[in-house]
């Protein structure tokens, strides 16, 4: 019912506009016009406009990596939803670990850019997730609860099953460590469960909720397979075409099961 996600996030990468249009084109040449699984890429703003281009006439969806809560104004460096919109895109990541914890973003910090997407017609995808201390002291399910209560405040269950959750746990981003499906599964299990409680079962079982945190094509099929993941957001594995086409694969080989 709920169908596959993979999002590639590019983050501050490739360095030049030559190279992200390749790696657009290599990518959308990969997908073909096929729609079992949903594509995102997610470029750095300067290059929106170029993969765009490229992306044209094709089911691949693109996402900013960030937004303002603002619709414009004086906000130097800043880039509205409607900006976003205006450069082709159709999703945005908001409250990446990157930003939450290297730029303070906090939880009401997500809900305003979170309802701002929504009112610029944007797929909102919301990260949350623990970091490793925070594992390790147990406190998983406590700090997943707290971020989805900050970050999902006062939205009304339609807009909640419009808005896609990323689960990343921080010490599986970019580290090569990965979550066994088992704590993805347990991580997803839950983050359901309090949907389920917030939103009602019909709007919890409507939304996608992907696992990010260095899924790569060798460990895609397994985590893509649990029940509770609908998807992958994926960082450093989306700059290589040949490797994110592979997580795209494994995502087909799992919804035609
Ligand atoms: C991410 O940045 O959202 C991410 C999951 O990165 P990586 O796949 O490199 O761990």
């Amino acid at each position: 019912m709920r169908t596959l996600l993979i999002a590639g996030n590019w983050k501050m990468n490739p360095p030049t506009r030559a190279e992200a249009v390749a790696l657009a084109q290599e990518v959308k040449a990969g997908v073909g016009t096929a729609v079992d699984v949903h594509v995102v890429v997610c470029p750095p703003s300067v290059f929106l406009q170029a993969v765009d281009s490229v992306l044209e006439g094709s089911p691949i969806g693109m996402g900013g990596q960030d937004m303002h809560a603002q619709s414009g104004g004086a906000y130097t460096g800043e880039v509205a939803g409607a900006m976003l919109v205006d450069s082709g895109c159709t999703h945005v990541i908001l409250g990446h670990s990157e930003r939450r914890h290297g730029m303070g973003e906090t939880d009401a910090m997500v809900n305003a850019k979170l309802k701002s997407a929504l009112a610029s017609r944007l797929i909102p995808i919301v990260c949350i997730g623990e970091t490793k201390d925070e594992r390790l002291g147990d406190r998983t399910e406590a700090v997943l609860d707290e971020q989805l209560a900050g970050s999902l405040a006062g939205l009304s269950p339609e807009e909640m099953a419009g808005t896609v959750l990323a689960y990343e746990p921080v010490w599986a981003i970019g580290t090569g460590l990965t979550a066994t499906p088992e704590q993805a599964q347990a991580a997803h299990a839950h983050i359901r469960k309090r949907l389920a409680e917030a939103f009602g079962e019909a709007t919890a079982a409507r939304v996608v909720v992907q696992y990010g945190g260095s899924v790569k094509p060798d460990n895609a099929a397994e985590l893509l397979a649990c029940p509770d993941i609908d998807g992958a957001l994926v960082g450093g594995a989306s700059l290589k075409a040949a490797d994110f086409l592979a997580i795209v694969a494994a995502g087909r080989q799992v919804s035609a099961r």
